[in-house]
């Protein structure tokens, strides 16, 4: 299994004071089954599936891409409306986060606590890098605030190129 790429520099982008666990492979999974089951949400084959789709992949994806692949290991049609449902669950309970700028989705490393994560978008091959820093995220939603909006969720991105590619 690739190693995944939400990490974070040693010593920069503290997330703040709490336990903060960043997990990856199979520490992974368990930590998404055990944050979804807590939840109440069953853990099936289907969504574990699906799970192991995004965690196994170092770059957003798609959910035409995840539908493609499962079609071909299960040996039957996936359909996409179906892997976006599972998706839409994941997001909803801190197990995957959308990276809008590329309308793909990436596993989330911490579904223990929940951050406005910020994502480092590479326009040359797509990696899109994981941080955290409460510091800049309650700035924004601060500012938000100050103009009377409601905040449901900042989307932080900024592209570029990343480390290998510039
Ligand atoms: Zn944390
Ligand atoms: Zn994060
Ligand atoms: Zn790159």
């Amino acid at each position: 299994m690739a190693q995944h790429a939400h990490t974070h520099a040693p010593g920069a982008h503290e997330p703040g004071n709490h336990a903060h666990v960043e997990h990856t492979g199979e520490s992974l999974v368990a930590a998404a089954r055990a944050a979804l089951t807590e939840s109440g949400e069953q853990w099936t084959s289907m969504r574990e599936s699906v799970f192991a789709e995004l965690a196994r992949h170092d770059r957003p994806v798609s959910a035409y891409d995840i539908a493609d692949n499962l079609s071909t290991a299960r040996g039957k049609r996936v359909a996409p409306n179906s892997v976006y449902r599972i998706l839409d669950l994941f997001v909803a309970n801190n197990l995957a986060m959308r990276v809008e700028s590329s309308n793909a989705y990436l596993a989330n490393s911490h579904p223990g606590c929940e951050h406005d994560c910020i994502f480092l978008v590479c326009d040359e091959c797509g990696e899109a890098t994981h941080v955290d820093d409460e510091n800049v995220s309650q700035t924004l939603r601060a500012l938000a605030k100050s103009e009377s909006f409601k905040v449901e969720r900042p989307v932080l991105e900024i592209r570029g190129l990343c480390a290998s590619c510039a």
